[in-house]
């Protein structure tokens, strides 16, 4: 199987641009549980993918997407859970601080239908640079702090599933997105 190739129907949005999704990485794959390289050019080629990875993941209706889910062994995420942050491109994002605690239902892209209930800190400040390479700090809690958590993980090869406590029922999943 061959990773990170273009979906041939490729389509236009309202702006006209081509809309450029990726077919998703799932489980089980060796580059899912990989730790990811860190990102050091900052060129044309990654505006590219930032652009696709944000496409395929409003494509798929995701919250966050994470470089190795399609296929790209390399420290980038989109996050957007719909507010008032918009899109957020995190490259090399590292955690510097968390605090509290929250448990929430949680699922992934990679593992199409599997939703379970995940324990993580309730508040996060991280540190990335965005798609110039510029610096910035970001915090966030509750469902956007559970979101960059969750792709974090993604970039050290630490799947949601290694932290489930209890899967969920289909019955109890109305209106969740995956990540
Ligand atoms: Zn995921």
């Amino acid at each position: 199987m061959s990773f990170g190739d273009f979906v041939e129907n490729r389509e236009k949005d309202i702006g006209g641009n081509d809309l450029a999704v990726r077919k998703i990485v799932t489980y089980p794959a060796e580059i899912l549980e990989e730790p990811c390289e860190t990102v050091t050019e900052f060129d044309k080629k990654l505006v590219k993918l930032l652009n696709d990875m944000y496409d395929t993941m409003i494509e798929f209706d995701g919250v966050g997407l994470a470089a190795p889910q399609i296929g790209i062994r390399k420290r980038i995420a989109v996050v957007d859970i719909d507010d008032e942050n918009g899109t957020i491109e995190l490259i090399n994002p590292e955690i510097i601080e968390t605090g509290g605690e929250q448990t929430g239902p949680e699922g992934c892209l990679s593992f199409p239908g599997l939703y379970g209930e995940v324990t993580r800190p309730f508040t996060v400040k991280i540190k990335a640079q965005d798609r110039k390479g510029k610096s910035f700090t970001l915090e966030a809690d509750d469902f956007l702090a559970r979101a960059i958590q969750h792709e974090i993980d993604h970039l050290d090869g630490v799947l949601f599933t290694s932290k489930v406590n209890r899967y969920l029922e289909e019955e109890e999943l109305e209106g969740l997105e995956s990540e």
